[in-house]
């Protein structure tokens, strides 16, 4: 049995980092952890600038705040839980960095909970900060909200928002209803704050309680499977090493994509190569050959064009998109902001990338040149181009507009917007999977920032919205970032339209 206190984080994804961490405590965090960390951090700092520090003007009650210090995970939590039970007798009405542990049926756990907030019957509501969105705005749904600048003054009330649930979210507090539970002070409630700072969502907490009894009943595995989070876990050397040696058929099928083949009693990479199963086998041996592609059919092939822009965006998380980038074969075109997101700042840099695109398009026509904008896997340039269109159209900024939805749906619906991934897909299979990391290098194009993935973008996102060298340092590697994405996919569609030479065909 694992002796350390469990955690919420510890219950979602993979529960082998459980029983890695329990024997090698030594193994210092990565790079990505530290920069998640980072990110929790600046949320919490966020709420904590709006939280009450005294009692509203004209209100003559007491308002006491207590804001016990913050710990690292790893170390002992004898001060800060006495703290926080402290702070609770004290009946403080706002208590920052609470801290509880507990047992359920003979698993220690472990809970941080961001804020408790006395309630008008001395029962307590435990708050969790998060990165998530927790909420939508959805005139046909209703929560319970309170501003965060009112939590420990007001009460809630009624708003017109959908809640989205996050299962570690969920696990938190559970949690912490669970530790109030034991000193008899649970409201049967709990709160979230997400990406949206200003407000806090209830709900209640007995909903969650069999989803977490579920998840500490949960028998932990005895070995490593390769799964997402392996490829930023401090644990993956030693992981790897295991999964090598056991040739599992994880190394090549993540995570439950091997379940039919595991199902069938094919547990190796060698096993599923001599399974003589067709495209899978052969598909698991080039993998083990280190072949990336394989053609699907004779002869490859993409559309062509007069003019062709490749284009692509970088939005962050929920909030918004910062950064449209063109490639228009000879020069790139970056439309970004560096102000927060979802206000004119971003309505102004939408408004004037579209009017670039669609000015190029204008003068092709005039021309009586074809045009199409390329983009690699446009669910979220889609999904942008409608958002951006939706929440600002309409405004005007010198000479430019955002354009109306109707235009975005009818442009993306169109001939002259092609998705290059899908016309890889169709064509072309990939051991490894078909990303554009994957694929451009066989087009012979290399990234200039190799190890720049989607995290570090999110991290350099937060960092950039700054003014001194970190902040400009940061907003040119997005830079550098977006325009190697746009570049990449002209390689690949050029590479496509050479029939994707030196690529050997499936069952050839
Ligand atoms: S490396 Fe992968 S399998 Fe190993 S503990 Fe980490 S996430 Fe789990």
């Amino acid at each position: 049995m694992i002796a350390q206190h469990v955690s919420a984080a510890d219950l979602v994804g993979c529960r082998y980092r459980q029983v890695q961490r329990q024997v090698h405590p030594e193994i210092p965090r990565t790079r990505a952890a530290a920069m998640r960390k980072a990110r929790s951090d600046a949320a919490r700092a966020a709420v904590h600038a709006r939280l009450p520090v005294g009692p509203a003007l004209g209100d003559r009650r007491r308002f006491l705040r207590t804001d016990i210090p913050p710990l690292q995970l790893e170390e002992d939590t004898f001060s800060v839980e006495l703290a926080t039970l402290e702070a609770l007798a004290a009946r403080a009405d706002l208590i920052t960095g609470a801290v509880f542990t507990g047992n359920s049926d003979g698993i220690p756990w472990r809970v941080d909970v961001d804020l408790l907030v006395r309630r008008p019957d001395d029962t307590y509501l435990p708050v969790v900060i998060s990165n998530h969105r927790v909420a939508r705005a959805d005139e046909r749904s209703t929560a319970t909200v309170i501003a965060t600048a009112r939590l420990g003054l007001g009460e809630p009330v009624q708003a017109p928002f959908r809640l989205r649930h996050h299962v570690a979210d969920g696990y938190r507090l559970a949690f912490a209803a669970r530790a109030l539970a034991e000193i008899g002070l649970d409201s049967g409630t709990g709160a979230a704050i997400g990406q949206d700072r200003s407000r806090a969502f209830l709900a209640p907490t007995a909903p969650l309680q069999p989803a977490l009894d579920v998840a500490l009943a949960t028998e932990l595995p005895i070995g490593p499977r390769h799964v997402k989070e392996c490829a930023t876990c401090r644990f993956w050397p030693r992981c790897e090493a295991d999964l090598r040696a056991a040739d599992d058929i994880s190394l090549y099928l993540r995570g439950d994509r091997a379940r039919d083949f595991r199902e069938r009693g094919i547990n190796t990479v060698a096993g599923l190569i001599d399974a003589g199963l067709g495209e899978a086998s052969e598909l698991a041996a080039a993998w083990r050959a280190g072949t990336v592609l394989l053609r699907r059919v004779d002869t490859v092939t993409a559309p062509a064009t007069d003019v062709e822009i490749d284009v692509d965006m970088e939005a962050y998380l929920d909030q918004g998109a910062y950064l449209w980038g063109a490639f228009d074969g000879e020069d790139y075109h970056p439309f970004a902001t560096w102000v927060p997101l979802g206000g004119d700042g971003e309505a102004e840099n939408f408004a004037r990338f579209w009017h670039w695109l669609m000015d190029r398009r204008a003068r092709a026509r005039a021309e009586g040149q074809s045009f199409a904008a390329y983009c690699w896997s446009n669910n979220g340039e889609n999904h942008w181009l409608k958002m951006s269109a939706r929440r600002f159209a309409g405004r005007v900024f010198g000479d430019v507009t955002v354009p109306a939805e109707a235009e975005i749906q009818e442009f993306i619906s169109s001939d002259e917007w092609v998705d290059v991934f899908r016309v890889v897909r169709s064509q072309l299979a990939g051991p490894s999977g078909l990303g554009l990391k994957v694929v451009a290098p066989e087009a012979g194009y290399t990234w200039e920032d190799g190890d720049f993935d989607g995290e570090e973008s999110i991290n350099a996102r937060r960092v950039s919205r700054g003014s001194d060298a970190a902040a400009m340092q940061a907003r040119a590697q997005l830079l550098r970032y977006n325009e190697d994405d746009c570049r990449a996919t002209a390689a690949v569609r050029h590479w496509l339209r050479a029939g994707a030479p030196g690529v050997p065909r499936l069952g050839g």
